[in-house]
């Protein structure tokens, strides 16, 4: 069974403080994420494995951009999104 059959999917938007690397402007963006929430019961046809996979798992959410465009106006140059954690546990 495919491991995203366990999961509802949705998208989400974030806001982090990000530095550009060029001309130092901090500034909130709002990034890009994939919830993935962990459905309340295994879903049908599962089997063994499915279960003990199921039971381990636990809804996360996986960031989608890597990139953002500075929000200076005599630079937006774009860059990498570094030091933000790129998955990150949910809270059931
Ligand atoms: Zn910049």
């Amino acid at each position: 069974m495919d491991e995203r059959a366990f999961y509802t999917e949705s998208k989400t938007t974030k806001a982090i403080t990000l530095q550009c690397p060029y001309c130092r402007t901090s500034e909130p963006h709002e990034l890009q994420w994939l919830v993935r929430k962990k459905k309340p019961q295994l879903p049908r046809g599962a089997d063994e494995r499915d279960r003990a996979k199921f039971a381990k798992s636990a809804s996360y959410m996986v960031l989608l951009d890597d990139k953002v465009a500075c929000k200076n106006l005599r630079c937006r140059k774009r860059f990498d999104i570094s030091g933000v954690k790129t998955t990150a546990f949910l809270a059931e």
